[in-house]
C-alpha cells in the first residue's frame, strides 16, 4: 500500500491490520496521526473529530499505543463514518454544505451542545488556526483536555 506522491493510503481502502501498520510507527497524538494526509488520505478535521467520537478514543491518544481492540474500533469507525460521509456526499465543499453536514455530526463543530450519544456537553480543544470537538465522557474518560486558548482567557 505505497502512497501515491507523497500521499497516504486511501482511508476506505484500509484493513485493520494496514491501520495498524501505519500507526505502529508513530508516537504522535491520535487525531493529529489520522489526519496527516501523508499517513493516510482522505480523514480531515471535521470527519476525525466524529470517527474517534465513535470509537471512543481520545484525540491526544498516542497512536502507537492503542490496544488492539481500540484499533479495532477505530478502524470500524472510520470506515461507517467515511462511508456514511460518502453516501450522503457531504465529504467536498463544507462550507456551502454546512448546515446538511452539521446536522449529521455528533460532535464536530458543536462546542456547548450535548453529546448525542452521553448528553455531556460536547467540549473544544484550540490550537494557534485549528480547533477540534470531542466528548470527555465518552472519548477520555471524564478527563478535560488542555485547551491553550481557553487557559489564556482565564489569566
Ligand atoms: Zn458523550
Amino acid at each position: 500500500m505505497p502512497g501515491i506522491a507523497g500521499l497516504g493510503p486511501d482511508a476506505l481502502e484500509l484493513t485493520v491490520e494496514d491501520l495498524g501498520l501505519l500507526l505502529a510507527g508513530n508516537s504522535g497524538r491520535l487525531k493529529t496521526v489520522i489526519t496527516d494526509q501523508k499517513v493516510i488520505s482522505g480523514i480531515g478535521n471535521a470527519y476525525s473529530d466524529e470517527i474517534l467520537h465513535v470509537a471512543r478514543l481520545s484525540p491526544f491518544a498516542t497512536a502507537n499505543k492503542l490496544t488492539a481492540a481500540q484499533l479495532g474500533s477505530l478502524h470500524d469507525a472510520m470506515i461507517s463514518v467515511l462511508t456514511d460521509a460518502v453516501s450522503r456526499s457531504v465529504g467536498q465543499q463544507a462550507a456551502t454544505l454546512k448546515g446538511e453536514k452539521r446536522s449529521g455530526l455528533r460532535v464536530h463543530a458543536r462546542t456547548g451542545l450535548p453529546c448525542p450519544v452521553c448528553g455531556d456537553t460536547v467540549r473544544e480543544v484550540s490550537f494557534a488556526d485549528k480547533s477540534f470537538q470531542y466528548c470527555a465522557t465518552c472519548q477520555t474518560a471524564g478527563k478535560v483536555l488542555a485547551d491553550r486558548r481557553m487557559s489564556r482567557l482565564l489569566k
